[in-house]
């Protein structure tokens, strides 16, 4: 019996179970079905590909996308320490102000939600009005500085878009190197930043690979959730709450396998209803990315990147082509005039990045393309079987709505734009990957033959539908719902920064404090 149980030690798990520990006079559980975060391709930025579809990946895909060929599109997600912090490609932009604003959630404005970016924030450049120092996480400027990452920048301004030194900072729009959740080179994961520091504390209990399948109700309130640890049935109780921070696709298939969820889905797979829930698992969202990739002969992607002279160099210096997390450099554009916030954000890569990342690279290359970070397409996430092991069905349903595969066309167009600038010259000997030409028609064929995910779910257990503002599931008590599935809209950028601001206020909310008024009254 704990006082918390936190299910999920991923992004935003990881911050819950510390903030609520720090107060000693109450006990913590945090339950994680993978194990822990020792293998060192976790912590070398470069290898993050290594970890796709081992045991630190649930390793899902969605279902038949329709407007997508059919195509089923590769979903990872990190299982283990950390969670999906500890697979992803680190790149540090917390989202557009107008994201946080459109949600119209009390408390959480971009300017409510700022102090808590503040306070989970250790940015090696320093403090500034949109920067802090001395949070648990590390954001750093890259150290690996392939040319290859400058040139695509120097081609985009070339272009006509302009630099962007910190998408962080004043505004979005532009090209730059992006910051990454680092520290000295090496990642900087929830469960490094959080966890590692809190583990010592006697009343934090961190179970590992114990994969929680229902979370039990009894009159209407949440008191512990049963699971499973390699076939050995394991109940763990909780005096106050239980906190659900099992990720956009696994929390709501959650909460619908304890009986909390759409009632016909419900009663067809022999559930008993506890709560008719219509929204749980629905209103999801992703962004998509539309590969370009072209190769050439210069030796200098990542795939010489373990090369016994990078490796002793990672090691001695934390610099060099390890520390890279794949897409170091970007930038933001809007694909029409009159729009409010950038609609397309790139994403460039000094590696053949082929096949979701699954490919192997076969040659030097460089790879990026644009990622439509403002969708209207929206999925689902629907528990298979009245089985907690079964992988759940997801639809993204990407592109439905087709006005979002115009936006995908016009950025497509722009970033082979971006291929023809003189800066890439050296670096675009030949197409690798390309649309036929830049006409309409052969850009939509390219997108429904290449585009996939970039692996940024969110949506499924809203605010305003399926929890409150402070992240109480509606209609059952004591139980929350604290990651990146309870986003009303996916933020324009990369989900990771949010979801921890997410979970550092969601932590307020739970201690009952109160929120900060200013940036500097949310320093520790
Ligand atoms: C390859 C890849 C690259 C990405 N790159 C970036 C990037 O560069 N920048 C960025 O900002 N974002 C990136 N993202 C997205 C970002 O990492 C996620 O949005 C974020 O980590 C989600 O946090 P979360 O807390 O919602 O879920 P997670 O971090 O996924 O945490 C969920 C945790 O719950 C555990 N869990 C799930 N079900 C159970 C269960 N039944 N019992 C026990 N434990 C359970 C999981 O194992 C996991 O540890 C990337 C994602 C991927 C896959």
């Amino acid at each position: 019996m704990y006082d918390y149980v936190v299910v999920g030690a991923g992004s935003a798990g990881s911050v819950i179970a510390a903030r609520l520990s720090e107060d000693p006079d109450v006990t913590v559980c945090l339950i994680e079905a993978g194990p822990a975060d020792a293998a060192e391709n976790i912590h070398v930025p470069a290898a993050f590909g290594k970890l796709l579809r081992t045991r630190y990946d649930w390793d899902y895909d969605t279902h038949e996308e329709p407007f997508l060929g059919r195509r089923r599109i590769y979903l990872p997600r990190g299982r283990v320490l950390g969670g999906t912090s500890s697979t992803n490609t680190m790149i540090y932009v917390r989202g557009n102000r107008i994201d946080f604003d459109e949600w119209g959630q009390p408390g959480w404005s971009y300017d409510e939600l700022m102090p808590y970016f503040l306070r989970s924030e250790d940015n090696d450049r320093g403090a500034s009005e949109y920067h802090a120092v001395g949070g648990p996480l590390a954001v750093s400027d890259g150290r690996s500085n392939n040319p290859m990452s400058e040139a695509f920048v120097e081609a985009a301004v070339q272009a006509g878009y302009h630099r962007n030194e910190d998408f962080n900072g004043a505004g979005q729009d532009g090209f730059g190197p992006f910051q990454v959740t680092q520290r000295d080179g090496r990642r900087c994961s929830a469960a490094t930043a959080y966890l590692a520091p809190a583990l010592g504390r006697g009343n934090l209990v961190v179970e590992t690979d114990l994969q929680v399948h229902r979370v039990l109700v009894e009159n209407g309130r949440a008191v512990g959730v049963t699971g499973g640890r390699f076939g050995e049935a394991v109940t763990v109780r909780a005096s106050r709450e239980v906190i659900l921070s099992a990720g956009t696709y696994n929390s709501p298939q959650l909460l619908q396998l304890s009986g909390i969820g759409p009632a016909p889905l419900l009663t067809a797979l022999g559930i008993p209803v506890v709560l008719d829930q219509p929204m749980v698992g629905r209103n999801l969202q992703d962004h998509t990315f539309v590969p370009l990739v072209y190769e050439h002969s210069q030796p200098i992607s990542l795939i010489s990147a373990g090369s016994p002279e990078h490796v002793e160099r990672f090691l001695d210096e934390g610099r060099g082509p390890l520390t890279s997390n794949g897409p170091e450099a970007g930038g933001f554009i809007r694909t029409r005039d009159g729009i409010p916030a950038p609609d397309a954000e790139f994403l460039a890569a000094p590696v053949m990045f082929a096949d979701s990342g699954l490919g192997t690279p076969t040659g030097h290359a460089i790879s990026y393309g644009p990622t439509m970070i403002a969708p209207r397409s929206r999925g689902s996430v629907m528990t298979a079987l009245d089985d907690p092991t079964a992988k759940p069905k997801i639809m993204h349903n990407y592109f439905a709505d087709e006005s979002d595969l115009d936006d995908a066309v016009e950025a497509t167009r722009a970033g082979m734009r971006i291929a023809r600038q003189a800066a890439l010259k050296p670096f675009t000997d030949g197409p690798q990957q390309q649309p036929a030409s830049d006409s309409d028609a052969d850009l939509r064929d390219y997108i429904r033959h290449y585009a996939h995910s970039i692996f940024h779910a969110a949506g499924t257990c809203a605010m305003g539908s399926v929890v409150d503002a402070e992240l109480r599931v509606l209609g059952v008590d004591s139980l929350r719902v604290v990651d990146a599935s309870v986003m009303p809209t996916l933020v324009r950028g990369n989900p990771n920064a949010a979801v921890i601001a997410i979970a550092e206020k969601a932590a307020d909310l739970i201690r009952g404090i109160a929120a900060p008024a200013t940036a500097a009254d949310a320093d520790r």
